[in-house]
């Protein structure tokens, strides 16, 4: 059975040209980075030539990129790093109800700690009000974090409008753009952002290598003591060969992120409109246009999201429900939740995320094999039978 991927929200396949890339640096460019040595000058060399690569994407400078670990990695050091610094000035964070976890964790955490945090709340699409930024920054506020687009919902956020609140309040601007960066387009300051986050993993690169950007200028307290890599940010050696495979994945992204972006939204259109044409009481999640080229979110009454996953997944179609992270707990997506939505329909929603290698003949055999499937659940739902279908 030739299988379909729809999780590229999760992680997506490294392309071949990822993994050649990584092949070659693992094969002649072991040297550790911070060594003296030619082989040392050499993984330098590839590690700048990535650097300088992958800022020029997002109209950074070089000196503004530092490798990490993972998005989430970059995550924790753009909030813990700022918090740490700033302390003394002020004890404040506000961010969204939408956020990943990866976000929503460390906030949690620094809370124990005695810091304030505000959640700002969104609209039933997902998106939140720029007036309420406005309103929620005081005089204690020393970081707003707010996410590109949302790994659920997909429903992107006015990052630039945000943006220029917190440069005219004198307030830093994270953004989680792990779902965003490689994409649709990024220009950091065009934009207004003062740090940012992305993975590797989401733009068919290796998983394990994350990157935050700084705005020169911008203070922060590194996570990890050790050795003086990434100008004393981050100590650790640096992962040559991850390294290699993001800036490969990047220069892909540059030239086909435009035709892609175009060619994936169409065929998420196609998706949504057949699947809520083909089931009654479906239900579309995230913004109907402002969303992320790739993501299908969407609700089915009386449907548990699990079991639609699994008769999918047994036939050979990968999707996930609400997020990957926490599809094995029995809360409901805080995002869901968060858009106003019950939780017996939050519970009922599926995620179908497309990628590059994903292609129309595998989105035509989604709309013929899903619909059966709600029907088939539905039909030994107690719950749709007393209801009545409408
Ligand atoms: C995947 C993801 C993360 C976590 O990134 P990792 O590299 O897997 O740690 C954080 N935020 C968003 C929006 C994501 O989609």
């Amino acid at each position: 059975m030739n299988r379909i991927y729809l999780d590229n929200a999760a992680t997506t396949q490294a392309a071949p040209e990822v993994i050649e890339a990584i092949q070659t640096c693992f094969r002649e460019t072991y040297g550790n980075p911070s060594s003296l040595h030619s082989f040392g000058l050499e993984a330098r060399g590839v590690i700048e030539s990535a650097r300088r690569n992958i800022a020029g994407f997002i109209n950074a400078s070089s000196d503004e990129l530092f490798f990490t670990g993972s998005g989430t990695e970059s995550n924790n050091t753009a909030i813990k790093g700022i918090v740490y610094s700033l302390r003394g000035k002020g004890d404040h964070i506000v961010t969204t109800a939408i956020e990943h976890h990866a976000i929503h964790e460390p906030l949690h955490f620094l809370e124990t700690q005695g810091l304030k945090v505000t959640y700002l709340r969104n609209d039933d699409n997902g998106q939140v009000d720029p007036d309420d930024l406005k309103k929620a920054i005081t005089g204690e506020t020393i970081l707003v974090s707010v996410m590109h687009g949302n790994n659920e919902i997909g429903t992107l956020e006015p990052i630039k409008e945000l943006g220029a609140i917190c440069r005219e309040r004198g307030v830093y601007f994270h953004t989680d753009a792990i779902q965003t960066f490689g994409h649709i387009p990024i220009d950091v300051r065009e934009m207004n952002i003062d740090l940012l986050s992305a993975s590797a993993h989401k733009l068919y690169g290796p998983k394990g290598v994350g990157l935050l950007y700084i705005r020169k200028g911008v203070q922060m307290t590194p996570l990890l003591h050790g050795g003086g890599q990434e100008k004393r940010l981050r100590a650790s050696t640096q992962d040559t060969p991850g390294i290699a495979g993001f800036s490969r994945a990047v220069e892909l992204a540059a030239s086909e992120m435009e035709k892609e972006a175009g060619r994936q939204s169409r065929l998420r259109d196609k998706l949504i409109a057949a699947l809520l044409e083909a089931v009654p009481e479906s239900t579309l999640n995230g913004h109907p246009k402002l969303r992320l080229p790739n993501n299908v979110n969407m609700s089915f009454a009386c449907v548990e999201g699990e079991a639609a996953l699994l008769n999918l997944d047994m036939e050979g179609i990968a999707v996930a429900t609400g997020s990957a992270c926490t599809s094995t707990s029995l809360e409901p997506s805080h995002v869901l939740t968060a858009c106003g939505m019950t939780h017996e329909l939050s519970h009922g929603s599926l995620r179908l995320s497309l990628g590059r290698t994903t292609t129309e003949e595998e989105i035509d055999q989604v709309i013929k094999v899903l619909p059966p499937i709600i029907a088939k659940l539905r039909a030994m739902s107690p719950l749709y039978k007393k209801q009545g279908a409408k």
